[in-house]
């Protein structure tokens, strides 16, 4: 029987030590939830890494029998390894240049060295149980090179890939000293996706620019085949979101938030540290409000979740410092006896408390100075399902390009944040729900499992134009 194989560097599961033994936790994120209606079924399966480091062989032994039963096969990485190709290479490198932040990007050799290398592990693994006729997903800019390395081995093969961050202008990307052989490996795919029409053309432009391939609209012919490149705008779990706000635990932790802010607007920010997230700009624009717009004093509050992240490379520590200080700075210059203007968390949160705060809040601030698409801005929306409340997004987020009734902002331009806010607040309720309405109504359409729908037909669609080329 055919099959389909995911790919990607983690499994929708984490394995966590407890009390000296390995216990697994399955992921809750919109991916794994999508992706759950193709991997769980039949004899489909999804390769990745389980996010533990195990070496010991009996113990590798005893976990991939287990995740076997669940549809999964876990590749294993060193200590070594993820330092140096995911922490080097991913994180350093590919991570900083693909979000137009080429500052931070350093490119080192060794580093290159292990991303092939674990590129060709992954290689292995699927090699290991792929068959012809079956089908092949791959996900993402830690295993750019898996596409080309697989159809080394099986011509014959159908494979996909998404990239869930952008890809760059070609300015950007001709600074990376391995960018042809990253291309050369991307077109391995019948497929390629990108969230926007922005990082399409920009990935056509770079495989014009840099091989020996002909491009003609979105499709690439390369070493006597024909690559098809479109844009497939990732969708979420609209329909958890949307009622999520039923839960008895959401409930409680909605009244809890309704007695701690009583009067004040609420201004809702979550994000991962990090640099691209706008964190320090967004804090500057509420500083500026409270300073221009003494009347809002003790009237709103900007409640900001942070969720630590990478805080071991050295832009992240610095990053987090920066924002400790700076709310600081503005907690004590505005605070009054008993209202802190920034409530700031750095930690992560249960999802009943995400929703909660989704539900309460009357604005969500999402300014990133470069995001492949954001997804809080559309956890937002989906579960509000009054219609009332007001986006403020980055016209630098994949997502602006769909949600183009949020109040759309320049994440650079302080100023223009600040009166976003202001607009905000000011809203009135029918422009709100004339707004929240028509962006509901595109995150219910095009949720996760639309996606995943439209791309699988999609890569059937080019296997089939391949077929008659031939
Ligand atoms: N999120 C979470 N725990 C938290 C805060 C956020 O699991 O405490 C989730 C959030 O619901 C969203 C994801 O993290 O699904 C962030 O995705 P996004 O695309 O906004 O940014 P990324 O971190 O992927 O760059």
């Amino acid at each position: 029987m055919r099959k389909t194989i995911i790919v990607s560097n983690r499994l929708p599961v984490k394995i966590q030590e407890q009390d000296g033994a390995y216990v697994l936790q399955t992921s809750e994120g919109g991916l794994a939830t999508g992706l759950g209606s193709i991997y769980r079924e039949g004899n489909n399966i999804w390769i990745g890494w389980p996010g533990q480091f195990i070496d010991e062989k009996k113990q590798q032994d005893k976990i991939t029998t287990q995740l076997r039963q669940m549809n999964l096969l876990p590749v294993f990485l060193t200590e070594d390894e993820i330092n140096s190709y995911y922490e080097g290479f991913c994180n350093e490198t590919l991570w900083p240049v693909f979000h137009y932040m080429s500052v931070y990007a350093r490119y080192v050799e060794s580093n290159w060295d292990a991303y092939y290398q674990v590129n060709q592990k992954f290689r292995d693994k699927v090699l290991s149980v792929a068959e012809p006729g079956d089908t092949i997903w791959i996900h993402d800019y830690q295993l750019l090179l898996l596409p080309g390395m697989l159809r080394a081995e099986m011509p014959e093969i159908s494979i996909g890939f998404f990239q869930h961050i952008p890809f760059p202008s070609f300015e950007l990307f001709r600074l990376i000293p391995w960018r042809a052989e990253i291309l050369e490996g991307m077109l391995g795919a019948d497929l390629m996706g990108f969230h926007t029409f922005d990082d399409t053309r920009h990935f056509l432009d770079a495989v014009a620019r840099l091989l020996p391939a002909q491009t003609s609209a979105n499709v690439v012919s390369f070493n006597d085949r024909a690559i098809v490149v479109e844009t497939f705008p990732m969708g979420i779990d609209e329909k958890k979101y949307a009622t999520l706000g039923m839960d008895p635990e959401v409930k409680s932790n909605m009244a809890q938030l309704q007695e701690a802010f009583k009067t004040e607007k609420m201004i809702l920010s979550i994000d991962r540290l990090d640099y691209t997230k706008g964190i320090l700009q967004r804090l500057e624009a509420f500083e500026q409000l409270l300073e221009l717009y003494p009347q809002y004093v003790a009237q709103v509050v900007l409640y900001m979740i942070v969720v630590p992240s990478r805080d071991t490379v050295p832009q992240y520590k610095q990053l987090r410092e920066d924002i400790d200080q700076k709310v600081g700075h503005i907690n004590a210059r505005f605070r009054t006896l008993n209202w802190h203007p920034v409530q700031y968390f750095y930690r992560s949160f249960p999802v009943e408390m995400l929703s909660a705060l989704y539900n309460f809040a009357d604005i969500c601030l999402v300014t990133p100075m470069r995001d492949g698409m954001n997804l809080v801005s559309k956890e937002y929306v989906a579960s509000r399902i009054n219609n009332d409340g007001v986006l403020i997004l980055s016209e630098m987020a994949g997502a602006s390009k769909e949600l183009v009734d949020a109040i759309i902002v320049n994440p650079n331009n302080v100023g223009a944040m600040r009166e976003a806010i202001v607009e905000a607040i000011k809203m009135p309720l029918e422009e709100q729900q004339r707004r929240m309405k028509l962006m509901r109504q595109l995150v219910a359409k095009f949720n996760i499992n639309h996606w995943v729908e439209l791309f699988m037909t999609r890569l059937k669609e080019v296997n089939a134009m391949q077929q008659k080329m031939l």
